[in-house]
Order: C-alpha cells, then sequence, then structure tokens
C-alpha cells in the first residue's frame, strides 16, 4: 500500500510534536514540526533587530535569504537555520510571546505553504501545526485535531519548560498560551480549526499512551498500514 500523508492540528501544548514524532518512528515516516518553522522565522527576525522588536518589512524582505532543515540526532530531531542549530533557542519564551505575531503574516505563510507542501509532495511525512489539514494538506488521508483545556496545556508546557531549565511562572505560560490561542483561531489567514475531515480528540484526561493508541486506530481503521 502507498504511504499516506498525517496531519496533525491543535492548540499549543496538546502533545502534537510528541505524538507526532512517535507515529512517524512507528510507521517509517517522516516528521515536520511547522511550528519550528514560524519559530526559526520569528527568531530570525529578532536577531535582526536587536531591541527584541521584529522589523516586519525587513524580515519578509530578507525571506529568500532564509533556510530551513531538520536533522534526525541521537538526542532527537534538531531545527537549523541558515546551518545553525537553533533548536533550543526556539523554546525561549520571547519566541514564544512573538511567534503568532509573525505566523499571521501573509508573506511568511506563503514562503512556509510552497516549502511544507514540498516536504510532503512524496507522502510518507507526518506534520503537526496548526493548518495542516485545512490548509498545507487538505487532502491528507488522515487528520487530527487536538484540543485540552488552556490549564491543562499550560500546566503541561510549565512542566517541560522546567525540565529545560526556562524559568517562567505558570501565570505568565497560561497567559501566552491562551494569547496564542486567540490570536492563531481569530488571524484572516489559515487560522487554526478543525478540517471537517479531521478526529478530533481531546486530550485533557489522556496519556500520550491512550492519545497514540486512539491515533494508530483510527490509521489502520481507515485501511492504512505500515510498508
Ligand atoms: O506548534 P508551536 O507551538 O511550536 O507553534 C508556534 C506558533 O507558530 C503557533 O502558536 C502559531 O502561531 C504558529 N503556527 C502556525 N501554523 C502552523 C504551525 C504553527 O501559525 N502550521
Amino acid at each position: 500500500m502507498n504511504k499516506i500523508n498525517i496531519a496533525i492540528d491543535g492548540a499549543a501544548a496538546t502533545g502534537k510534536s510528541t505524538l507526532a514524532k512517535r507515529l512517524a518512528k512507528a510507521l517509517d515516516y517522516i516528521y515536520i514540526d511547522t511550528g519550528a518553522m514560524f519559530r526559526a522565522i520569528t527568531f530570525f527576525g529578532l536577531e535582526q533587530h536587536p531591541k527584541g522588536e521584529i522589523n516586519v518589512p525587513l524580515l519578509v524582505a530578507s525571506l529568500s535569504e532564509i533556510s530551513i532543515h531538520f536533522e534526525e540526532t541521537p538526542s532527537g530531531q534538531r531545527t537549523f537555520l541558515n546551518g545553525v542549530d537553533v533548536t533550543q533557542a526556539l523554546r525561549n519564551p520571547e519566541i514564544n510571546a512573538k511567534v503568532s505575531a509573525v505566523a499571521v503574516l501573509p508573506e511568511i505563510r506563503s514562503f512556509l505553504l510552497d516549502i511544507q507542501q514540498q516536504l510532503g509532495e512524496d507522502k510518507g511525512v507526518v506534520m503537526d501545526g496548526r493548518d495542516i489539514g485545512t490548509v498545507v494538506f487538505p487532502k491528507a488521508e488522515c487528520k487530527f485535531f487536538l484540543t485540552a483545556s488552556p490549564e491543562i496545556r499550560a500546566r503541561r508546557r510549565f512542566n517541560e519548560q522546567l525540565a529545560d531549565g526556562i524559568d517562567e511562572s505558570y501565570e505568565a505560560v497560561l497567559q501566552n498560551v491562551k494569547a496564542r490561542d486567540h490570536q492563531d483561531s481569530t488571524r484572516a489567514i489559515a487560522p487554526l480549526t478543525k478540517a471537517v475531515d479531521a478526529l478530533e480528540i481531546d486530550v485533557s484526561d489522556l496519556s500520550i499512551e491512550a492519545v497514540f493508541q486512539v491515533m494508530t486506530h483510527h490509521i489502520s481503521e481507515k485501511g492504512w498500514t505500515k510498508q
């Protein structure tokens, strides 16, 4: 059976990337973290302007100078911006605070859309983000949409950040989660929304393992098996 594309969308800290990575590993597919792409562009924009602000016209004019790629390493997938490993830096609270404002810009969405669609051209991709099932791969064979309350997601992100040595209060994390939810779901282009044919999973009371089981069951129910 031919390979398929799998789209996983949902709000921040619903476990999309953990699940997408696990699925990709189980199926021997390529995992693409589109959030990391928007984060890398935000990082580039912040580096261009030393005062912690992004000069939008300058950033948009510089898109042709930006190259993003992923590499698999023994410590997991790493994100490279113009050849430099920026994986860790992309998780900083400053990037969290700015990324959704960058993600509303049509030029940036269209720049990344081309790259994302090319990556999925040959199928065999698990891609996570906000608009994968609706805009990037509207014809993806399998789509998931993950939900959970902002408080549960913020607690999860807070614990992850703590383990990574990032010092930010739970309240600040919750505020950022809510602000990004609002910006991501109310923007004009490619807002965060469930594709009509996506399977919605409320992950609030489910372990990662349990969600993974629901996903693999759904994939095999649709008749897709590992190559
Ligand atoms: O998934 P992650 O939290 O890393 O995404 C960071 C931000 O990038 C999101 O809050 C959203 O603003 C933007 N994004 C997007 N479309 C995607 C993936 C991420 O707008 N497909």
